[in-house]
């Protein structure tokens, strides 16, 4: 643009310069031709006047037309300059060289006498010294190769303070430079540097040089020579791009070559009719190795149909879908079976690329793999219980049949799932908490638990974890067995009832030896002694003294059989053959009759028997309930040795009638109270007062025939209470 206006403005000029000639031969003309004298005269004077005045401007119009030139041509110079400077900055081969023509180039054409190029390090972020540079004298050398020991950094120096700015920067003389001063500063004030300029190379906003010209003389600035100094930093920053860019793309060229050549595979191209364009063959010996022959025939030619067919389908078939086919085929090589996976990859417009490779290791290996995983399945699948593969995150790699069975759920439910998708929060956590306890220690985990099931019946499981472990001897995951020991577990409990019930029998009948020892002891004592007197001193007694030795007889034999009878009754019911046979009773004239009968035995005692009603039917085992209240009664008069009052209160209730006996007596201690109702069991504060310990163990069992319950509460010294509470079942 600049330089068509500057053309424009000539032309201008030129046609001026001709309009002035015209006008001078004119006037020339005008002077041979004027008549008479005195007019000649006059119009000599005007005519000269008109002449000296364009010759003034013709001189001024001619001077402003030499200045113009001057720019015009300098305009042109420049524009030479920064054709040849695209020209040669465009053959360079690299930055380095095209930063080295663009230095030599702007001295020659500026008159400076040096130039230099700092580069900015990315990573230590100092601007460093370039190789690249131009000197007009040799001498000036020694300056470069000091510089190189200099560096800069961010608004340090001019080439510093350029970086951070972006803009240029023009010293007119930097001996004169402000006491702020750069390290390079001493050398360049010896060298005798006055003028310096830095101008950035900038490209997408980064600073990729710094260029830095000096000269001998100080100068003021000239802004056209940092524009076209501008100018060619400019071409210089598009220049390293447009290099990068190739730069890139030549190594990524090189990378995709270098791994293609890498490659183990066969990498054939092959173009949409099926012909070989060209081939990379495959390290791998067992892999067809084509020659150059290859290149122009057809699959069909060169592979057999069951390979050629189906690679055919594949190409059509991927260069129509622009998605990579794959297909296996097998052959033998050296009479081995061997397999090949081939890849056919679209690579360009009717072109693809088949990548063949040998996979028969692959194969082989997974064939083995499947196999043991065939294997484990089996094993898994064998075991009685439920088995399974956690990871170290608890989470299943592997369960067997029996565990789907047992919780009703599909393979695909269980693996990749943790215990929170298959039980309740509780049950899982408790399962994870044991996965972490055996993933950390190492050891093997043995529990047994149980789980209700939806009948409310128990199951129970033995559970046994252990750790897995890898090559590395890491552990990786953990695996488990479980076991159903619910009926184990019910023959183990009805053992041990068993047990228990045949230990309790032996103990009975031990208590039973030593009880009968005891208390038979006497009364066949008390037998035999009266026997034997009668049978010596019979004849010397009198009636009334051999009658008190027979009744002495008969009383011990009475004692003995309702011993023997308790005994029996507690044995029956012990055995469970006590039988219960409810029949109504009128309740308050039972328990009448039976007071009256035990107030008989007794003078010390005044029962007292009360009930809120009088008369009542209630439907009760008359037999039971006479043991159960003949014992009580008698209990509360024999343990109060001093005699008292014996209290016997009948309460009805709406479906139970309740018995209550309380005494004056000795009391029982606190804690023997519950082993009372155990066979043989007496307190420790009987003295000398005589009992066998079967009377409540007769109640109790009599009670409980009847559903109902029996409590106690006695305190020594102080008296005892018994309640009986029985329910009526009409
Ligand atoms: P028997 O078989 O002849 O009844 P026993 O009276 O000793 O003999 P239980 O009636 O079973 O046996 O009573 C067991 C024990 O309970 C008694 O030995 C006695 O220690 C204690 N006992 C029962 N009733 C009373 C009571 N009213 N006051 C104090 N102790 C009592
Ligand atoms: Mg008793």
């Amino acid at each position: 643009m600049m330089i068509v206006d500057r053309d424009q403005s000539l032309n201008q000029q030129h046609k001026l310069v001709k309009q002035c000639n015209l006008v001078d031969a004119q006037s020339q003309a005008d002077l041979h031709h004027s008549h008479p004298i005195t007019t000649i005269h006059s119009s000599i004077n005007s005519n000269n006047k008109i002449l000296e005045q364009r010759i003034v401007e013709l001189e001024k119009a001619n001077k402003q037309l030499q200045a113009e030139n001057i720019d015009l041509r300098r305009a042109e110079e420049e524009v030479l300059f920064l054709q040849r400077m695209t020209q040669a900055i465009g053959e360079a081969t690299d930055f380095q060289s095209a930063l080295e023509i663009a230095l030599r180039k702007v001295c020659d054409f500026t008159g400076w006498i040096f130039g230099e190029a700092w580069i900015p390090n990315p990573k230590t972020r100092i601007l460093e010294y370039s190789p690249a540079g131009y000197s007009v004298s040799p001498e000036l050398e020694q300056f470069r190769t000091l510089s190189q020991q200099f560096t800069f950094s961010l608004g340090d120096g001019i080439p510093g303070r350029v970086w951070q700015s972006k803009h240029p920067e023009w010293i007119q003389d930097v001996s004169d430079a402000s006491p702020v001063v750069c390290q390079r500063y001493q050398l360049v004030k010896e060298v005798g540097f006055k003028a310096g300029v830095g101008i950035p190379i900038i490209n997408r906003n980064e600073v990729l040089a710094i260029l830095v010209f000096f000269m001998f003389e100080a100068y003021e600035e000239d802004q056209r020579l940092v524009e076209i100094i501008s100018t060619v930093a400019i071409q210089l920053g598009s220049l390293i791009q447009h290099k990068q860019a190739e730069e890139a793309l030549r190594s990524s060229v090189a990378t995709n070559r270098a791994l293609i050549n890498a490659l183990p595979d066969l990498l054939l191209r092959i173009n949409k009719e099926g012909y070989f364009v060209n081939f990379k063959a495959a390290k791998n010996e067992s892999l067809i190795i084509p020659d150059s022959n290859f290149v122009g025939k057809h699959l069909c030619e060169v592979l057999s149909s069951d390979i050629a067919l189906p690679a055919m389908a594949c190409v059509e078939k991927a260069l129509a879908t622009g998605e990579t086919q794959v297909f296996e085929s097998q052959a033998y090589v050296d009479n081995l079976l061997r397999y090949y996976e081939f890849r056919i990859v679209v690579s360009a417009e009717n072109e693809v690329m088949a990548i063949v490779r040998d996979v028969t290791e692959t194969k082989l290996f997974l064939e083995l793999l499947q196999q043991q995983e065939r294997q484990l399945k089996a094993i898994l699948n064998n075991i009685p219980g439920s088995a399974w593969l956690k990871d170290s995150e608890s989470r299943y790699i592997a369960v067997n049949e029996p565990l789907l069975k047992l919780f009703n759920k599909k393979l695909e439910d269980v693996v990749g799932k943790t215990d929170y998708d298959l039980f309740p929060p509780d049950l899982a956590q408790k399962c994870i908490n044991d996965d972490r306890e055996v993933l950390s220690t190492g050891q093997r985990k043995y529990f047994e638990e149980f789980s209700t099931n939806p009948d409310g019946s128990e199951v129970w499981f033995e559970t046994i974890k252990t750790p897995i472990y890898n090559e590395n001897n890491e552990i990786i995951g953990t695996t488990g067995i479980a076991y159903d020991i619910t009926e184990r577990k019910r023959i183990e409990r009805d053992t041990f009832n068993a047990l228990k019930k045949e230990r309790e029998l032996s103990e009975l009948k031990s208590r039973f030896v030593t009880m009968t020892s005891h208390e038979f002891r006497t009364p066949l004592a008390t037998i035999l002694s009266s026997a034997e007197l009668l049978e010596h001193y019979s004849h010397k007694w009198s009636d009334e003294k051999k009658l008190s030795h027979i009744h002495k007889i008969q009383s011990a034999v009475n004692h003995m059989t309702s011993l023997l009878n308790d005994v029996l009754l507690i044995g029956k019911a012990e055995a469970g053959k006590l039988e219960f046979n409810p029949q109504p009773l009128e309740l308050i004239q039972f328990c009448s009759s039976l007071v009256e009968e035990l107030q008989i035995s007794t003078a010390k005692h005044q029962i007292i028997f009360q009930a809120q009603e009088q008369k009542l039917s209630a439907c009760l085992d008359e037999k039971l309930l006479r043991h159960i209240l003949t014992n009580l009664l008698s209990n509360a008069i024999k343990y109060s040795p001093q005699g008292g009052v014996i209290h016997f209160d009948l309460i009805f209730q709406k479906d139970e009638v309740i018995f209550v006996i309380q005494d004056e007596g000795i009391g029982i201690p606190k804690s023997e109270q519950n082993q009372l109702f155990n066979s043989f069991h007496r307190a420790s504060n009987v003295g000398i007062i005589s009992g066998t310990g079967l009377g409540l163990a007769i109640v109790k069992k009599s009670v409980e025939l009847h559903g109902g319950k029996i409590v106690v509460d006695s305190e020594v010294n102080v008296g005892t209470t018994f309640t009986v509470t029985l329910p009526l079942h009409n």
